[in-house]
């Protein structure tokens, strides 16, 4: 048998539990070494946000304890990941890398030079399926190709069977003591100080969510999941975005309520179809890299947006006069998430009432956003504007105020973020929604042609 150590690289999978290529490892009985590598690349990114980092970390910190009861421990390096690993890989003498697939398309490029690294240096680098329940490019329609649109895609979903949970490994074989760096703060990493207070991050607190959810809301989701002010939903999108729980895991939980409480059939499946949302827009941006950059119907790269600098800082700032968009992004603004419901009505607010293109908006919730993720926020923002796959046709205008009647009837949700809504101190409207409606029709339907 092989006793050369399998480095394990760990990237946005920081859990112990059912992950692919830490099970993997450990069936080969060999040392295995846990590495983060901090890429310079992904720091210094349009998209890096403080807070993100910071929950990062705090997975990392969580992650580290978790394989130190399993009598090993995290590795932590800084640079280019090729570089990092291959002199690692030579410092102790392995000869395989394993890691857990991703789609966005800089970590495609980056694992292709890890590969190339590897094949030059006589390493095998293997990558694993992990980050989503159903792989991309496993669901094809009939006659091949991937799914474009929401609904055929689900039921072609649920039709395949899932993999159940992997169990957690009962201890990993530890390797010889190699140099770590301690895990950094976001001030050493050159973000600054976060200036909110976070969730806890990690293993733990993930299962804790969702052993909470399960117990309670998940069970009325489909009534509730709509009210802000209910706080109804499972709050696990920063988990999933950093893998401390995987999404079949989830999915098996919320399948055993099914099972044990019929009456909940309805409301749970409604909470699976956002996972599979959550696959959806994985596999669009795997096999459309191009909506990273840009429209997913490329007609719509021609609509010239007002792009108001003024209007938008408003908006960034919570100060538009319409209290349930400033509401929200006052949600946003201090806690680093924003619930669902908010998220569509600020997203049409500013592409369609206040003409801002969805990428000014796109990279803002990135910045702020603790689970802002590229391809459920690239989806969620081409939704909202019209120009995506499944996208709401660019006809179909919110109207702040009547999604404020329906989803906040009594207005507990604003009062909590903007209690001046009440009084005369708020500000005035920035914007006529019926006239700027107008205009965004206008605006769209010369892009068009
Ligand atoms: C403009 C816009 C931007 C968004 N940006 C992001 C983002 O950066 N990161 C992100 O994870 N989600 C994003 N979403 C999707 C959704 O708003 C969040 O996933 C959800 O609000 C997270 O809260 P939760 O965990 O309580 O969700 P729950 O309702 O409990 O859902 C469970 C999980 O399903 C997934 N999910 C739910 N809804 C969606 C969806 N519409 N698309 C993809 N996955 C979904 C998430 O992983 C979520 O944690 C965005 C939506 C919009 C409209």
């Amino acid at each position: 048998m092989a006793v050369e150590p399998v480095v394990v690289w760990f990237r946005r999978d920081l859990r112990v539990s059912d992950h692919v290529a830490l099970h993997r490892a450990c069936s080969l009985g060999v040392p295995i070494l846990p590495v983060f590598v901090f890429d310079p690349a992904i720091l210094q990114s349009k998209d890096m946000g403080v807070r993100r980092l910071a929950f990062l970390l705090s997975c990392l910190e969580s992650l580290d304890a978790n394989l130190q009861s399993l009598g090993s421990r995290l590795i932590i390096r800084n640079g280019h990941p090729e570089k990092v690993l291959r002199d690692l890989a030579k410092e102790v003498g392995a000869k395989r890398i394993f890691w857990n697939r991703d789609v966005e398309p800089y970590s495609r490029q980056r694992d292709e030079k890890v590969m190339e690294m590897a094949k030059a240096e006589g390493i095998s680098a293997e990558s694993f399926d992990d980050l989503l329940i159903h792989p991309p490019g496993s669901i094809e329609k009939g006659a091949g190709g991937p799914y474009t649109v929401f609904t055929p895609f689900s039921r072609a979903w649920l039709a395949k069977p899932p993999h159940d949970p992997l169990p957690r490994p009962k201890s990993i074989p530890a390797t010889l003591p190699v140099k770590t760096l301690p895990i950094p703060s976001t001030e050493d990493l050159g973000l600054g100080k976060c200036e909110i207070p976070l969730p806890p991050g990690g293993e733990k607190a993930a299962q804790e969510l969702l052993r909470a959810f399960a117990a309670k809301n998940l069970r009325r989701y489909d009534s509730i999941r709509n009210f802000p002010h209910d706080n109804a939903t499972s709050r696990l999108s920063p988990h999933l975005r950093f893998g401390t729980i995987s999404p079949r895991t989830v999915l098996a939980t919320a399948r055993r309520v099914r099972a044990e409480d019929p009456d909940s059939k309805k409301q749970v499946d409604v909470f699976v179809s956002e996972l599979i949302w959550r696959d959806f827009y994985k596999q669009i941006l795997w096999e459309f890299p191009h909506v990273a950059t840009g429209c997913f119907r490329r007609e719509y790269d021609r609509v010239e947006w007002e792009n108001d600098p003024a209007k938008f800082q408003a908006w960034c700032e919570g100060r538009t006069g319409f209290p349930i968009v400033d509401a929200a992004m006052c949600q946003l603004n201090q806690t680093g998430w924003m619930h669902n419901r908010l998220r569509m009505i600020v997203a049409s607010f500013l592409t369609k009432d206040l003409l801002v293109s969805w990428q000014w908006g796109e990279r803002y919730f990135m910045q702020k956003l603790l689970d802002g993720d590229l391809a459920a926020n690239n989806g969620g923002w081409q939704w909202a504007a019209g120009t995506g796959t499944d996208a709401q046709p660019y006809f179909r205008i919110f109207n702040p105020v009547s999604q404020a009647e329906k989803f906040d009837a009594e207005g507990k949700f604003i009062a909590q973020y903007v209690p001046e809504a009440e009084s005369l101190s708020s500000p005035a409207p920035i914007v006529d929604h019926a006239t700027q409606r107008v205009r965004a029709l206008a605006m769209y339907k010369k892009a068009k042609g």
